[in-house]
This record gives structure tokens, C-alpha cells and sequence, in this order.
């Protein structure tokens, strides 16, 4: 064998793998944990990660899907080492591949019309058979004018093709099982066994990752690998996703793109850590960084079956990266969601002293983009509800103080919090009745974090204006109600 993994023989070899994705839609969950699990195996063996998009299908891919699932891997910093590859661009490597073996007789050109291969169809359901090609072409004396033929791979008629799968042990096929597989269409383009055979080897390949759907192409692989005169590579299938109900994910089940979990509020690596645990366990542990992924993550640890996807669990690391991640992990975040909410991350405090305080109240990022507008941009009008009540003409006098305080404090949450309990002392009134006032001229409604905080992410200049504003109105209230 040329490619092993010995792991008894000490260091393990490094791992040369590839995430393949058909660029027919976005970034899915299922191929962001294939992705994930393919980069793991790749850094933890020291090897490498290769991206290759297969876009031969040239009317269900598209540039713009070709972006997304880009930008999902660059979102989630799977970064490969080498690619994006792109099968449209390698296209002499599989014509000359289908040369060599039609060369060498283990391909031929197949002239059947769509007409003769539904016969063929019916006829094998009728008898409750697999549908297969039945080998006709096979040894052609005349072929047919004017037909533009496909070409078919030659499978063995006999024996067996067996491979341990390195998540689901051993598996193997009887050749009888498998018929002539088309290799080239007869656009001239090749099929996805070929081509992802062709270019394995070419980019050295030794561990194939992807999702078990693929098991039954497997076995036809490997007769082309050896067709070509190459060993095959080995293989980790990996058992799909469910939603909540047992059913495959799917739309149905919410976002299923990863891009759509970044607009709902997502943090990358909460999403790295939560597609980790996908089918994949290290005891009964839940939380792991990268580095940890890295130095832990073993393909033979996927499990057989299949996982459900679990937003709850979603949320609780979510939640958790979020009051415990570095600042700097959640300020290119938070300033992605303040853009696309219409906020200037500039005109507001820094992200870290924001997550400092907004991160026990909030689940997401996108939640805490909501709580904090004020921090960032001035708001239109007071909340009815909450200057009605609030607003009134008592509260004049304890702005007014809390103010003149304010003027000469500095900007710390201590000495905020002090500013407003030494103002509340002296005025000798409840801290109610000057905090929620307070709260509402700086906020224009009644929800923030404690008044301290709150009056030091709304920053200097913007409080004091916004309570300038809010005796302005009250006096307003004064003179018009009375
Ligand atoms: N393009 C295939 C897919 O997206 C890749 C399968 C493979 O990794 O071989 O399903």
C-alpha cells in the first residue's frame, strides 16, 4: 500500500485531504462540518487541506454560489492550504485520462439511445432487479452514424471491491452489483466519479472525508483508481445531519446555510465548536477551541450514526463564546452586524467594552445589535410609554443635578455609578427616581444595562446632550399640558 496509517508505528502520516463542494447553492452545514472535519484531519497530521470546486456541471453551477460557499469557509477560517481548484479549468487532465483507458481497453464508447436504456430500466424493475447497463457497446463491430456516443468505464465482471472505511470499518461491494459507469458525457464533459478520481490522484490525495451519501460511488471509484494503475486513497464517510424530527436537514428545518447562521447572530467559532460535536465526541466534553479541535480530532472518532441538529445546544455555545471569547473574536462580528443594521462602529464605544456588558444579557450577536442602538446612533423619538411615565415634570430637577454632576466625572463605570448614587444622596430621593428618568433620556425608552454602564457606553458627549434633550422636553410637556 502506498498510502498508510499505521498510527502503531508512532508519528502518524501526514494527511493530504479535500473539500470538493458542488457549487450548485451555499455553504450547508452538512459540507461546513465535512469541511471542518477535512481541515481538522489535514492540521492534525501536520498535512493539507485542499479546496477544489467541482463545477462541471456547468448548468447547476454558478458564480455566485461558487462566493458563497467561499466566503462560509473564510466566515468559518477553514482556510485551505492550496485552491481553490477548479474542475472546469483541469478539463485536459480528464479528456486524456478517458484516452489512457480507452487506449488501453478498459473504457468504450457507448452509442445507446436514452430510448433503449429506459427499456432497459423497466425491464430490471419489472423483475425486481437494480437497474444496470447491460454492457451492449461493450464489443460494437459497427457503430451507429451520426450518434455522438458517451463513454462507459469497463467495471469487472467479478470479485469483490473491499476497503475499510476509517469511520464505518469494513464495507465491501460485489462487482456483480456494479455496472458500466458512464465516465464522459457526450458533451465531452466527465461525470463526478471520474473527475474526483482524476483529481485525486493528480493532487495526491491519501484520505478521502465526505458525507456517507457518496458510500455507493465508493466501490467505483476504487475499480477506477486501479484502472488507472493507482492505489486508491482511503476513506472516512461521514453519517449526515438530522433535524429535530429524524428526517434529513432540510430547509424545512430553518437555515440550513452557514452564511444564514452568521445573520442570525452566530459567532464562527461557536459554530465550529457546535459542527465539531456533530458526529464527532472526545468523552463527554462540550466546549472546544480550535486549538483543542486540532490536537484531539481523529477521524476514526465520527460517529456511525447520524446526528441531530440541536439549536438549543447552538444557542448555549453560542452564548457561552460570547461572554468568554477575546474581545478581539467578537469585534469583527459585531461590527459586520452594526454595518448591516445601519451602524457606524466607529460612533460608538468599542466592541470590547460593549460585549463586556451586553454579553450576559444576550444570546446572539444580532441581540445584541438590537439592545445597543443607542450606543451607536441617536434615536428618533422617546418611547410614549416610557417618557409619559418617566418624563415628567419632578424628574427636571434630578436630571439637572445628575448632570452638573456628570459634567465633572470621569468616564468609568465606578465613577458613573457614584456620579449618579452621590446626586440621588443628596437630592435625597430613591435611586428609581432619578435612575429610570435618567435611563430614558439616555436610552429614549426604558430597557439598558445598569445606569452606570449604560451611561458610560453612551459616552460622554452623547449623554449629555440626550439629557440637554430630555429637560428640553419635559419642560416642552410643562408648558403645553399646562
Ligand atoms: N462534489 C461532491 C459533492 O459535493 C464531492 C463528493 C466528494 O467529496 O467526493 O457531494
Amino acid at each position: 500500500m502506498s498510502h498508510s496509517f499505521d498510527h502503531s508505528s508512532g508519528e502518524a502520516p501526514a494527511i493530504r485531504t479535500r473539500f470538493a463542494p458542488s457549487p450548485t447553492g451555499f455553504l450547508h452545514i452538512g459540507g461546513a462540518r465535512t469541511a471542518l472535519f477535512c481541515w481538522l484531519a489535514a492540521r492534525a497530521s501536520g498535512g493539507e487541506f485542499i479546496l477544489r470546486v467541482e463545477d462541471t456541471d456547468r448548468e447547476r453551477s454558478t458564480a455566485e454560489s461558487v462566493q458563497a460557499i467561499l466566503d462560509g469557509l473564510a466566515w468559518l477560517e477553514l482556510d485551505p492550504d492550496a485552491g481553490p481548484f477548479y474542475q472546469s479549468e483541469r478539463m485536459h487532465l480528464y479528456r486524456s485520462a478517458v484516452a489512457r483507458l480507452l487506449d488501453e481497453g478498459k473504457a468504450y464508447r457507448c452509442y445507446c439511445s436514452r430510448e433503449r436504456l429506459e427499456k432497459l430500466r423497466e425491464a430490471s424493475m419489472e423483475r425486481g432487479e437494480k437497474p444496470r447497463y447491460d454492457g451492449h457497446c461493450r464489443h460494437l463491430d459497427r457503430p451507429p452514424e451520426g450518434v455522438e456516443p458517451v463513454i462507459r468505464f469497463r467495471n469487472p465482471d467479478s470479485g469483490t471491491v473491499a476497503f475499510r472505511d476509517r469511520v464505518r470499518g469494513p464495507i465491501a461491494f460485489d462487482n456483480r452489483e456494479l455496472d458500466d459507469l458512464v465516465i464522459q458525457r457526450t458533451d465531452g464533459t466527465p461525470t463526478y466519479n471520474f473527475a474526483v478520481v482524476v483529481d485525486d490522484l493528480d493532487m495526491r490525495i491519501n484520505l478521502v472525508i465526505r458525507g456517507d451519501d457518496h458510500i455507493n460511488n465508493t466501490p467505483r471509484q476504487i475499480n477506477l483508481y486501479h484502472a488507472l494503475g493507482a492505489e486508491a486513497p482511503e476513506f472516512g464517510h461521514v453519517p449526515m445531519i438530522l433535524g429535530d424530527d429524524g428526517a434529513r436537514l432540510s430547509k424545512r428545518h430553518g437555515a440550513v446555510g452557514v452564511m444564514a447562521w452568521r445573520e442570525l447572530g452566530y459567532l464562527p467559532d461557536a459554530m465550529v465548536n457546535y459542527l465539531a460535536r456533530l458526529g464527532w465526541s472526545h468523552g463527554d466534553r462540550e466546549h472546544f477551541s480550535r486549538a483543542e479541535l486540532i490536537e484531539l480530532f481523529r477521524i476514526e472518532d465520527v460517529n456511525r450514526k447520524a446526528s441531530r441538529f440541536d439549536v438549543e445546544k447552538l444557542n448555549w455555545l453560542n452564548q457561552h463564546y460570547l461572554r468568554t471569547a477575546p474581545a478581539e473574536r467578537v469585534a469583527p462580528e459585531l461590527d459586520w452586524h452594526l454595518r448591516r443594521a445601519g451602524l457606524d462602529p466607529a460612533a460608538g464605544p468599542p466592541a470590547a467594552d460593549l460585549v463586556k456588558v451586553q454579553a450576559e444579557r444576550c444570546e446572539t450577536v444580532v441581540e445584541m445589535v438590537q439592545q445597543s442602538r443607542p450606543f451607536y446612533a441617536d434615536f428618533d423619538e422617546f418611547d410614549p410609554g416610557a417618557a409619559k411615565k418617566h418624563l415628567r415634570p419632578v424628574a427636571a430637577a434630578p436630571l439637572q443635578a445628575v448632570r452638573d454632576r456628570l459634567v465633572e466625572t470621569e468616564w468609568t463605570p465606578e465613577a458613573l455609578g457614584e456620579a449618579v448614587r452621590a446626586t440621588a444622596e443628596a437630592l435625597e430621593i430613591g435611586m428609581g427616581k432619578i435612575g429610570q428618568p435618567l435611563r430614558v433620556a439616555l436610552m429614549g425608552h426604558g430597557q439598558s444595562p445598569s445606569i452606570d454602564q449604560t451611561l458610560w457606553l453612551v459616552g460622554r458627549d452623547r449623554a449629555l446632550a440626550r439629557i440637554d434633550r430630555a429637560l428640553a422636553f419635559i419642560a416642552e410637556r410643562a408648558a403645553t399640558s399646562g
